[in-house]
């Protein structure tokens, strides 16, 4: 007894002493299901569950399965409408939501904090701003090097490592599952063991505090060569960690709002891993953070954040607490952490971003888009189109990435477009006339010339949209909802009433026979949206996209003058990445 009291109290006096330490291991493009039914002894020295990637299908959040939508998400805490990382040659993620690099240096820039990978894209490609930041930043390397680095950076006093092995994800693409798989499984077995080793060692000598979690970015198909869709094999990662982690993780809840996938969102999700590490390092995700997933250690928040079935969100909690509900970090409500969710009595216009807090911690959830429209676009040159939405904002898109420009939508105002910022409520149509001006009509019957090259609008406008400066179009001022730059010298005018013009930008005037319908031989596949449009783009020579009410487009051959199989089809992030985003 009296031996126990004093190893109490001598442990007591060295845990408060114990600095945080934390190390991410990510293994790429590892199946869960291999490495339980394999032997992986470093492994099992671990708590390990299966979790998701891929955010939820369906919903805003649903991400590719590749690897760099999953290291970001895995890196920030969010999905990718917030990291804005769609693909493996996406470019910067979104500033806005920083990595966990970036979050650590902000909150104590004495942290010593690496970033270790063997796939470089994660520090060269998306992350590169934020590890510029930290103290050690290697990229490309074997994976043997990576462990070799990783333990002489955390044997130097590193605080936070990031280390990314690759050897599974290779042996999948080249080999599928089968022997060649799972000897690159129990490779990086053997390169755990290692860096857990380390781990081990620094406890001992220096009591320090290690949480060590490993993960992996995406899992694979079938067959095991592929990855990137939407299917149980290919969302399914896994969280290990040498702590006992919360319910969040240990716990696999069934009776969720959606249960695809086999409940898949009842296991944790992709985007706690940051939180957690957070937490552990003594920062307390913030409610502005605006951080998707929940800390699984410490205090529980709300669970399970989806779309509802009679609800804008729906949760799950064990808690008898009180839910704060904030919608675009303003307080809204409260509800009880029982109740099965939480509907929002307001029209909201655009994407709403809601955090509940619940236990003194955060989650956000952004929810389903409405009321936003695309009203206009200018298609500005072969790598770039500007957006204008009828939240009186504007997206920079990047036609060469096909994705919007990170720090977008912003808002219209005089200093980014001079001329437009006092009728940005106004704007209907707009189309590049490629002889060096630009046009947008008002709804309240005039239109505005924007010069090109010195990017403002010419002197005397808005004037009014008549038969004097457009003649044919005078009848039809405040009609105009979505003009359409055609080949040659044509534009096409779409009216309010489902009826179209053609106008002729050399004789400067509509062509005999106008107005005709928008109907199926005219448009072939339009007919049944004619009174629905409320913009379209010559995107290129052979390409044109219409854009509908309730953030529907359709893509429409001008080759074939006809409209594309499939379409209309969803506005969302996957079709035009970043488009609607709030
Ligand atoms: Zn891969």
């Amino acid at each position: 007894m009296k031996l126990l009291l004093t190893g109490v109290l001598l442990g007591s006096a060295s845990w408060s002493s114990a600095a945080p330490k934390a190390l991410l291991v990510g293994i790429d493009g590892a199946q869960y299901e291999r490495i339980q039914a394999l032997n992986t002894p470093n492994f099992d020295r671990l708590y390990i569950n299966r979790a998701y990637t891929g955010g939820i299908a369906g919903e805003s959040s649903q991400q590719s399965t590749y690897s760099g939508p999953g290291w970001s998400t895995i890196v920030t805490g969010n999905w990718v409408h917030k990291h804005q990382v769609t693909s493996n040659s996406s470019g910067l993620a979104n500033p806005a939501y920083p990595s966990i690099f970036k979050r650590l240096k902000q909150a104590n820039s004495n942290l010593k904090v690496a970033s270790i990978v063997n796939w470089a894209p994660i520090n060269t490609q998306f992350f590169t701003n934020d590890v510029a930041l930290i103290n050690k930043v290697q990229s490309g390397l074997s994976d043997t090097n990576v462990v070799t680095e990783a333990i002489s950076f955390m044997n130097s006093g590193g605080d936070f490592t990031f280390v990314h092995l690759d050897g599974p994800d290779h042996a999948g693409h080249s080999y599928g599952f089968g022997s060649s798989y799972d000897a690159s499984i129990m490779t990086a077995d053997q390169q755990l063991g290692q860096l857990l080793n380390a781990v081990e060692q620094l406890k001992q000598t220096t009591g320090d505090d290690w949480l060590v979690l490993v993960t992996t970015d995406h899992g694979r198909e079938a067959t095991g060569f592929n990855h990137g869709n939407q299917t149980f094999g290919e969302k399914t990662i896994f969280i290990a960690s040498n702590k006992v982690l919360n319910q969040e993780f240990s716990q696999h809840v069934t009776n969720l709002a959606n249960t695809s996938f086999n409940n898949i969102y009842g296991y944790a999700a992709q985007t706690s891993i940051t939180p957690t590490l957070l937490r552990h390092m003594g920062v307390e995700p913030q409610l502005s953070w605006q951080l998707d997933g929940l800390p699984l250690i410490g205090n529980l928040g709300v669970r399970k954040v989806m779309a509802g079935t009679n609800t804008d969100i729906a949760w799950y909690s064990d808690s008898t607490g009180t839910v704060d509900i904030y919608r675009n970090g303003t307080y809204v409500d409260s509800a009880l952490a029982t109740s099965p969710g939480w509907n929002d009595p307001a029209t909201v216009q655009g994407v709403p971003d809601y955090s509940l807090v619940l236990n003194n911690t955060p989650v956000s959830y952004r929810g389903a888009l409405s009321n936003v429209d695309i009203t206009a676009i200018l298609n500005w040159s072969t790598s770039r189109a500007y957006f204008f939405r009828s939240d009186n904002r504007y997206v920079r898109y990047n036609k060469t990435t096909d994705q919007s420009d990170s720090g977008y939508p912003a808002d219209i105002t005089n200093s980014n477009w001079p001329g437009l910022g006092n009728y940005k409520n106004l704007i209907t149509a707009s189309f590049n006339a490629e002889n060096g001006k630009s046009y947008f009509f008002l709804s309240d019957g005039n239109y505005i010339q924007y010069d090109n090259a010195t990017d403002k609008a010419d002197a005397g406008y808005p004037k009014p949209t008549n038969n004097t400066n457009w003649s044919g179009l005078g009848n039809y001022a405040q009609d105009i909802r979505a003009t359409l730059r055609w080949t040659g010298n044509k534009v096409y005018f779409f009216f309010a009433n489902g009826t179209y013009s053609r106008y002729d930008l050399v004789n400067n005037s509509v062509d005999s026979g106008y107005p005709k319908p928008v109907n199926n031989s005219n448009w072939p596949g339009l007919g049944n949206y004619a009174t629905e449009i409320t913009e379209a783009v010559k995107w290129s020579n052979t390409r044109a996209y219409f854009f509908l009410s309730n953030q529907r487009y359709v893509r429409y051959s001008i080759t074939n003058d006809s409209t594309d199989a499939g379409y209309p089809a969803a506005v969302n992030n996957t079709t035009w990445p970043g488009l609607l985003n709030p």
